[in-house]
């Protein structure tokens, strides 16, 4: 028999984030595994399974094996109205998986899948740093770049689903690659893989008596004053900052919502994003429109409350 219960997941690349949510709201159990090596979809939808039963097997939760639905945010391209996800870098899934169909062969109840960034944005804005408006931009900076688009109250997924792709935006600068098979994405430039990889270029790691390099480790450097890691910050900040103008001055929202880890812990970086949108938007757009910039709230947890939100009809 099928319950009020529901199952909220986030596939990411290296974890699998499970929480099991009654309909008010309450957080009945939660899971955090690693992602099966290698990810492919059959692995990962019996990891899910075996966490299902778990749950209803140790917990006191037996309904929690036949929940009333099934709710998955996953970091890839999801085809909007179909259960397949087109690419997954991060899975590395470079050919569509039908993950809807795979999941739901042993389930009863319904499961939907989404994008995680545009389930964030749905997070956010029915839970997070964005309640209450109903024009939101959400942009995560992390390894990767991505976003999602909440606009006239409704997640906005464009024609087939893959809309709010901002990390995909080009150019940023000359001559990098990106995962996506695109060159100079922002992504390429400005996330904190790129950020990583720019540095190796320019500093020999085999001989760094403080290495190796990571972000943190740029943003140290250029903190304390070395001026080629500065540059490589300000660039960083300058493409981040160009990109989110643009679509401030595009889509005329009234918050953006910055998560992941790079603008996370640093005031500063957040700061100089936050003035370049200032400057470089549309000036109606950030003076008449009642504009604000807002760290997220809901990490890491944004995209399992965004496909909450989805799956119980809180938001469309
Ligand atoms: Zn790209």
């Amino acid at each position: 028999m099928s319950s009020n219960l529901y199952w909220t997941v986030d596939i990411g690349g290296t974890k699998i984030l499970l929480l099991l949510i009654d309909e008010a709201g309450r957080v009945l159990y939660r899971e955090k595994k690693p992602t099966p090596k290698p990810a492919r979809p059959e692995a990962i939808a019996g990891s899910i399974r075996d966490s299902m039963e778990l749950a209803s097997a140790t917990s006191g939760i037996p309904e929690a094996s036949s929940p009333g639905g099934l709710a998955v945010c996953i970091a890839g391209f999801v085809e909007a109205g179909t259960d397949k996800v087109h690419q997954s870098p991060n899975l590395d899934w470079h050919e569509p998986v039908p993950l809807g169909k795979i999941l739901s062969d042993h389930l009863s109840c319904p499961v939907i899948i989404e994008n995680d960034t545009n389930a964030a944005v749905v997070g956010e804005t029915i839970y997070g740093a964005a309640r209450g408006h109903d024009h939101v931009i959400y942009v995560t900076l992390s390894t990767g770049i991505g976003g999602g688009l909440f606009l006239n109250g409704r997640l906005y997924r464009g024609s087939s689903g893959f809309a709010a792709e901002i990390g995909h935006t080009k150019p940023f600068g000359k001559g990098r690659l990106c995962k996506c098979g695109g060159n100079n994405c922002l992504e390429a430039w400005a996330s904190g893989t790129a950020i990583t990889a720019i540095a190796r270029e320019l500093w020999d790691e085999s001989i760094l008596e403080d290495g190796p390099i990571t972000t943190e480790w740029v943003f140290e450097k250029a903190e304390s004053g070395n001026a080629i890691a500065e540059k490589i910050i300000d660039h960083a900040a300058h493409s981040i900052g160009t990109g989110l103008s643009n679509l401030v001055t595009l889509l005329n929202p009234t918050c953006l919502v910055i998560g992941g880890g790079i603008a996370a812990g640093r005031k500063d970086f957040f700061q100089r994003v936050t003035e370049i949108i200032s400057r470089e938007a549309i000036r109606p757009a950030v003076n008449i429109t009642p504009f604000k910039t807002a760290k997220a709230e809901l990490e890491p947890e944004a995209g399992i409350w965004g496909v909450y939100a989805l799956i119980t009809g809180k938001a469309e």
